[in-house]
């Protein structure tokens, strides 16, 4: 133990004497240790299970710390998504420990300690890929990193140091220990997070070169906690943001549902798109971005953010699929009206030609889920049937078992549409809200009235002119 000391010691010395001026600042960061009274951070905040997940590891001879959002989140008094936590134990001896251990991740491989639908993440700490000295064969699995300075592996494990260096921002690196009770900060986050800053640990350009996805974060933590993003933090964002391009689309996909589905959607979108992050997410709505923000699909997407965003702070359940549907349904629209007026084919045939083209675009840089997939053709399909109400077509139309959705769809149309739409949205809600009688009565109006249904609309394409994608 005293080796070890000694060679951290002897390491810190010859790092400050040999070092060069980029790696200056944070080394002149000294550890600072904040004690039990002066943080405020108390057992009863942790969940139950992340606390025996930390002794556990604790009692088996293991470091064990609280890290990351959980730490940061109770320091700003607010309630934590998740608690993570880091350990100097290997995901192979977090296995042995536990009963109730997956290991997960081939990019950052880590545990997950499974309590019925809770996970606790387990992470090993991280060190420097340069001392790195695994054998030839195993290099790869360890560290890897590709031209452009992407870091494809990043299981080199180091000291709780190195670690503290390896995270992402300095108010995600907090170290609250279960030994003593008390906070450890290397990097200067706890002055970071008094004064709202979010600054990335290490050179910016090259730690958004090895993990693009740190932009999106960045831009994430300042929306959620209304913070600001660092001057040298923010400044390469920008001119870096197609980096984002390369990241595999199933992980932007986790990753959009984190910053528009968690309670900000509406500030994150905003300060997204100033960073010009959100155009690489949804290349297919940026076409439609206009400079005054006045396009129907951007009032659209302030809109459903803004409604998702009221939601979650009611304590009320959002649906992905019913947020992309609104956010892609003009550029459905216009897609369907050239598809139309290319083709010659019938407009409902061309609209379903049209949502097939734009979702196939779209899951490629946002892989969405086949399951809602379906349901966001389910909803856009109804849109076109909603004005058929003749014979029993209403009727029936109560029992698509998407009709819910469907129906808040049209009505929220209401708000960007026609008269025409808001009118036939308010039928919806009569017709579904009324007992049996009224709603004969309201069919047998429209059996009277004609069929229901603009049949020349299943004919001909809405325009004949070539539609301006700005337009929409
Ligand atoms: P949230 O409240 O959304 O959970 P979080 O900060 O806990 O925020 P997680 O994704 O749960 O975010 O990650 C846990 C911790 O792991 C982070 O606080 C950070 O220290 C580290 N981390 C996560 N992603 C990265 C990354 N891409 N690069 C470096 N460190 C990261
Ligand atoms: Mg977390």
């Amino acid at each position: 133990m005293r080796c070890i000391i000694f060679n951290r010691v002897a390491s810190f010395c010859r790092k400050v004497l040999n070092r060069d001026a980029s790696d200056l600042d944070h080394e002149e960061l000294a550890l600072q240790v904040y004690q039990r009274q002066e943080h405020g951070i108390s057992r009863k905040d942790i969940s139950e299970n992340a606390l025996k997940v930390l002794y556990r590891l604790n009692k088996a001879g293991y470091d064990a710390y609280l890290v990351g959002g959980g730490v940061r989140d109770l320091l700003l008094d607010k309630q934590p998504k998740d608690f993570d936590i880091a350990t100097n134990a290997t995901p192979e001896e977090i296995k042995q420990l536990f009963r109730n251990c997956r290991l997960i991740g081939r990019r950052f491989r880590l545990a997950h300690i499974l309590f019925g639908r809770d996970v606790i993440e387990v992470a090993t700490f991280r060190g420097h890929h340069a001392d790195a000295k695994p054998s030839l064969k195993d290099k790869k699995q360890v560290s890897a990193q590709s031209q452009e300075g992407m870091l494809l592996r990043d299981n080199v494990y180091g000291t709780i140091e190195e670690d503290a260096e390896r995270r992402d921002f300095t108010i995600n690196a907090l170290y609250y220990s279960i030994k003593d009770f008390t906070v450890a900060d290397y990097v200067n986050g706890v002055e970071d997070l008094d004064n709202r800053i979010v600054r990335l640990i290490g050179d910016p350009e090259t730690r958004y070169r090895e993990d693009p996805v740190r932009m999106l974060r960045a831009v994430r933590f300042a929306a959620k906690l209304d913070m600001t993003i660092e001057p040298a933090t923010a400044g390469p964002i920008k001119q870096l943001s197609t980096l984002l391009q390369d990241i595999p689309a199933a992980r932007l996909f986790e990753e959009s549902l984190k910053l528009l589905q968690s309670g900000d959607g509406l500030a994150t979108y905003k300060l997204l798109r100033e960073y010009n992050l959100f155009q690489q997410l949804f290349p297919l709505l940026s076409e439609h971005f206009t400079e005054d923000h006045s396009s129907q699909t951007e009032l659209m997407i302030e809109h459903i953010l803004a409604a998702t965003d009221k939601r979650i702070g009611d304590g009320k359940r959002v649906n992905p699929a019913f947020m992309f549907a609104a956010m892609l349904w003009y550029p459905l629209v216009t897609r369907a009206e050239e598809v139309a007026f290319t083709s010659g084919l019938a407009y409902y045939d061309a609209f379903m030609v049209a949502a097939n083209d734009i979702l196939d675009e779209q899951v490629k840089s946002i892989a969405i889920p086949r399951r809602f997939t379906t349901t966001i053709r389910d909803i856009w399909q109804q849109q076109t049937r909603f004005s058929r109400r003749n014979g029993k077509r209403a009727f029936k139309m109560m029992e698509h078992p998407k009709f819910r959705a469907a129906f808040d769809f049209l009505e929220m149309r209401g708000n960007f549409e026609s008269k025409e739409i808001a009118d036939l949205a308010l039928w919806w809600d009569q017709f579904q809200h009324g007992d049996r009688n009224l709603r004969h009565k309201m069919v047998q109006e429209i059996n009277e009235g004609g069929s229901g249904a603009p049949r020349s609309r299943r004919r001909r394409p809405q325009r004949r002119k070539k539609p301006q994608a700005k337009s929409s």
